[in-house]
């Protein structure tokens, strides 16, 4: 069946590809004080805080708007004026977490590697032990901009240890990867409607270990972004602060029955590895070379390296395969050219290998070659020359 007459299927990573029962979801109106509909967010809230076991420790705090001002709610509501985070950096995310902190007022540290390296416990054990001022650790889990997995496990153990609070940016890895509050110590973990739990974007919630937030009120700096007062407005009154993304909300409620139903967290997991894995056998049969080593590799996002041809570029190939269904995403690098594939949303392993397909037919169309060591590609004869 053509992709051509439906909408494209879209392999980014938020907005993503939705199933039919979750955008009909948003077919009602719904009125922000009527009872059903704060049932509807409760139910939302604990089935949130149910995929990380977090219903002793954690709350769920859910928040309007895209999952950055829910990042900018959590670091303006836990740290305190005079705290110092230590951001960990590993890409755009990382940096965009940076900016924030310093834009918050907060005092500002960061620790870079690059692009394609994990930072490590060590690192930060580092960090940690040669500066006692630090208070909080900010860190991005899976980092978006290449789809490079940092060791949250590990690190959390090293923050804990040290007596000091993590904020974990889970945005793109929630829902997917395994996280379990009672084996991870966090003091808060943002993740967003329109990722992994297959929602349409609009709202981000952060799960604050309860205990913490207690002590927040009136840190934050922001009225709108304040979690502190979000969360006591919702516990008092079962309505959310301000207006609610109330059609967002009831489509997560549905997202959530799915993504239950088809077995929860490991189900999702599977299917991301398998889509994953099905890209990234296709692509590199093709002639593709993947951006980050398979260790470091989360199946969320993968960053392909551009194809060497001269008569590639981004924009005339995105065209090529967005007419056959699919929709890619620009890389995020500035040292080497590179696009991006998702591997999540309403999608299998065949929409991925329908989507290679796709590829390679666009490849064809624009006539790019992809130098693949075959006798008389212009490629091959180079190599020989050049050896
Ligand atoms: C998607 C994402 C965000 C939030 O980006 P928005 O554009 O605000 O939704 C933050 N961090 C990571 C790692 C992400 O993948």
């Amino acid at each position: 069946m053509s992709n051509v007459d439906r909408d494209p299927i879209l392999l980014t990573p938020g907005p993503l590809t939705t199933s039919l029962a979750t955008k009909t979801a948003m077919l009602r109106d719904w009125g922000s004080w009527d009872s059903s509909f704060n049932a509807v967010t409760a139910r939302v809230r604990e089935r949130l805080t149910a995929i990380i076991s977090g219903r002793d420790t954690h709350v769920c705090v859910p928040m309007q708007g895209s999952g950055t001002f829910s990042v900018e709610g959590a670091v303006n509501t836990l740290v305190p004026r005079d705290g110092h985070v230590l951001v960990l950096i590993n890409g755009a995310y990382g940096k965009r977490l940076a900016r924030l902190t310093e834009m918050m007022g907060r005092r500002l540290s960061t620790f870079e590697t690059a692009d394609d390296v994990p930072t490590t416990a060590a690192d930060v054990a580092r960090a940690l032990d040669a500066d006692a001022s630090i208070t909080h650790v900010g860190l991005v889990h899976c980092e978006t901009s290449t789809g490079i997995l940092n060791p949250l496990a590990e690190i959390a153990d090293v923050v804990a240890s040290r007596g000091r609070s993590l904020i974990v940016d889970a945005m793109s890895s929630f829902g997917a990867l395994a996280i379990d509050a009672r084996k991870i110590p966090f003091d808060a973990l943002i993740a967003a409607s329109g990722k992994c739990i297959e929602g349409p974007p609009g709202m981000g919630f952060v799960f604050v270990r309860r205990s913490v937030i207690e002590q927040c009120a009136g840190r934050s700096t922001s009225l709108a972004l304040d979690l502190y007062d979000q969360w006591t407005y919702m516990e008092r009154t079962m309505q959310w602060r301000y207006t609610p993304p109330t059609h967002v909300v009831v489509a997560v409620d549905a997202a959530l029955e799915q993504y239950i139903a088809a077995g929860g967290q490991a189900a999702r997991y599977r299917r991301y590895a398998a889509n994953c894995e099905a890209l990234i056998s296709g692509m590199t049969e093709m002639g593709f070379k993947v951006f980050l080593d398979a260790r470091v590799q989360a199946p969320i996002i993968v960053t392909l390296h551009a194809p060497a041809d001269p008569k590639y570029a981004f924009k005339p190939f995105y065209d090529e395969v967005r007419k056959r269904g699919f929709i890619l995403y620009p890389g995020k690098l500035t040292q080497v050219e590179t696009f991006r594939v998702g591997c999540i949303g309403a999608i299998g392993p065949e929409e991925m290998r329908h989507a290679v397909n796709a590829v390679r037919d666009s490849l064809r169309a624009l006539g790019i070659n992809m130098g693949v060591a075959t006798a008389g590609t212009p490629r091959a004869t180079a190599t020989a020359r050049a050896a």
